[in-house]
């Protein structure tokens, strides 16, 4: 097996312990690959051991390696921040946009989602640590904007992506998880009906599926450490 194998593996063991510590069924949490930085030859390595799925942030860098593995079962998810000039981009190449923040860059996907695709399926991104220069709409603006994009026919809102500050331990992980899950709860009692809750990552996967994730992205564990950008 190759190291990516290998890796995806201990990922999956990982996932399932987690489960099994919190009582949950491992059919319901997706991995997430996220290969930002890393080359098609290595998301074609992960194809190989039957990851399907994979998580790029740098929209410019993944439209390249969508092109080059055009054909194959990948699937695309943007996770990274979307500025007005890139919608386009993401609206032709991704299957998934889960940062998505704000109703305007919402309007422009829906409007450039090209016809022949399915609905781009879309995560609000929300900001539950309340720090004012993170990405992220903040808890008491999202109701407002979940309903708003829901009424878009081009995407489809399936839930929710955070990335909470990093935490010294499992316990204070989960507590810092827990917000996302209780929006994501709100919503889905307020009548959307939504079955993605995106949060943990190589270092909190653990704490993340205790706190009700259904979906966790997970590079370095996988692909390796990423070299500095910019380098
Ligand atoms: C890079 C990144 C990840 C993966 O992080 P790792 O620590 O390498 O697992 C997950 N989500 C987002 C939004 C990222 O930017």
């Amino acid at each position: 097996m190759t190291t990516i194998a290998n890796n995806l593996q201990a990922v999956h063991q990982r996932i399932a312990s987690a489960c099994k510590a919190a009582g949950r069924d491992p059919s319901q949490v997706r991995l997430l690959a996220v290969s930002k930085t890393f080359a098609a030859a290595a998301v074609a390595q992960a194809l190989g051991a039957g990851q399907r799925e994979f998580g790029e942030n740098y929209i410019q860098e993944a439209v390249g390696k969508v092109n080059e593995l055009a054909g194959t079962p990948a699937i695309w998810h943007c996770i990274g921040p979307i500025q007005s000039n890139k919608t386009r981009l993401v609206a032709e190449h991704f299957d998934w946009a889960q940062s998505v923040d704000r109703l305007k860059i919402a309007q422009r996907l829906n409007d450039q989602r090209p016809a022949q695709l399915a609905p781009l399926q879309v995560c609000i991104q929300v900001n539950t640590d309340g720090g004012p220069t993170k990405a992220g709409v903040a808890p008491d603006a999202l109701a407002e904007l979940a309903h708003a994009i829901s009424e878009l026919p081009r995407l489809r809102l399936r839930g929710l992506m955070t990335i909470p500050e990093p935490a010294p331990d499992f316990e204070s992980a989960c507590a810092l998880h827990a917000p996302a899950r209780l929006l994501f709860e709100q919503l889905k009692m307020q009548g959307l009906s939504l079955d993605t809750l995106s949060m943990g990552m190589s270092a909190d996967l653990e704490a993340a599926i205790h706190a009700g994730s259904t979906m966790v992205r997970v590079g370095t564990a996988i692909f390796g450490g990423r070299a500095p950008m910019g380098t």
